[in-house]
């Protein structure tokens, strides 16, 4: 059977890859050994390393004005490494909440130093992003943080808000490489690999360097962004294979045509999954207002929650895996990253008409 894999992360992959890390799993390069056996100083893993940053800054488009780091301890520590580094005394550290990652954002932040919400959704459990216009910064923040797709209500920004006069700060764990942005408005962003990246246990991070030098000094060396910088991400034992796969990912985004190729694809996916709901007479209800739907994340409820527990285990018989919501909001939430193809759209699009046809 077809597996249709929705899981909101760790989530599919490319199959090409998968394959590809197959093939050359036992026998890297000729080396009679496996990348995952190798030391992350051999020349072998370098050139991974490199080529890695390298395809990361060419699909988006970066100037040598940032810089790419792979960390570890997922986008959950870069919730506290960011206030860390840049939330010094006297300074106030402003977030915008649109979901559950923003809060989890700010409440580390609230740990590190002052803090102040620049603007929420919180109302009817964030249905929407905040409008640009809503946002109201404090005087001279250290930096603004936003949560480019709120992978839990499936809320996503259509564009990066344009904020001016202080630096902006993106979780863009869960739509990251999804579509071209105009990164040079953010002054670091950063996304965890297991959604549409790569395995878990890689983090990427980009910062502005000029942004990187207001960084404290009189942090442990390892929770400095200056550290894994001057280290080229390999001050310590990096995740290797995880930074392998993101390579190979990263190529096959590249292969596909970049990222204005994924962002078609990405809106046709979404366009199959949300056009069900739309056309199913009120019995699918979305969560996310219209205007805020994410392309990554679909979320909606069914009429009642024997009903949503129905559904999930006769997706789940037809293949479709991963299709619980979030166990804080409940309901049906299908995780359409970059890797899964528009066919497993097609397949829940059909199976969302026929079991409302049944149910409805
Ligand atoms: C998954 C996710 C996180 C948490 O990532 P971890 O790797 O588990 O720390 C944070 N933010 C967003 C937007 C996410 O989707």
């Amino acid at each position: 059977m077809t597996i249709h894999n929705f899981n909101p992360g760790p989530a599919v992959l490319p199959r090409a890859v998968l394959e590809r890390a197959q093939a050359e799993l036992l026998d890297y390069q000729g080396r009679g050994m496996s990348i995952l056996e190798m030391s992350h100083r051999s020349k072998e893993y370098e050139a991974i390393n490199a080529r890695a940053e390298a395809r990361f800054k060419a699909l988006l488009g970066l100037s040598d004005d940032y810089r790419v780091l792979f960390m570890q301890g997922g986008a959950s520590a870069q919730f506290a490494l960011v206030p860390l580094n840049f939330l010094v005394p006297g300074k106030v550290a402003d977030y915008v909440v649109s979901g559950s990652w923003g809060e989890k954002a700010l409440e580390e932040a609230r740990r590190v130093g002052r803090t102040a919400v620049a603007a929420s959704s919180a109302e009817g459990n964030y249905r929407r992003v905040p409008a640009p216009a809503e946002i109201r910064l404090s005087e001279e923040p250290a930096y603004v943080h936003i949560t480019t797709n709120e992978t839990i209500q499936g809320v996503q920004w259509a564009d990066i808000p344009a904020i001016e006069g202080v630096p902006v700060v993106a979780d863009m764990s869960s739509d990251i490489m999804a579509r071209p942005f105009d990164a040079s408005r953010l002054a670091l962003f950063y996304a965890g690999a297991q959604k549409n990246l790569g395995p878990a246990g890689v983090t990427v991070v980009a910062i502005n360097q000029g942004f990187m030098q207001q960084a404290r000094a009189d942090l442990p060396a390892i929770f400095s962004y200056k550290t894994h910088a001057k280290n080229n991400s390999l001050y310590n034992t990096p995740p290797v294979f995880a930074v392998y796969m993101l390579d190979l990912v990263l190529e096959w985004i590249e292969a596909l045509g970049g990222l204005s190729a994924m962002a078609e694809r990405n809106a046709r996916k979404a366009a199959l999954v949300y056009a069900a709901i739309d056309r199913s007479g009120g019995f699918y209800r979305g969560h996310a207002e219209p205007g805020s739907r994410s392309q990554m994340n679909a979320t909606f409820r069914l009429p009642d929650e024997s009903l949503e527990k129905r559904f999930v285990s006769e997706a789940q018989a037809e293949g479709m895996v991963g299709l619980a919501g979030h166990r804080s909001v409940g309901g049906i939430r299908a995780s359409l990253y970059n890797a899964l193809e528009e066919q497993s759209c097609l397949a829940l699009a059909q199976f969302m008409d026929a079991f409302a046809a049944k149910h409805g």
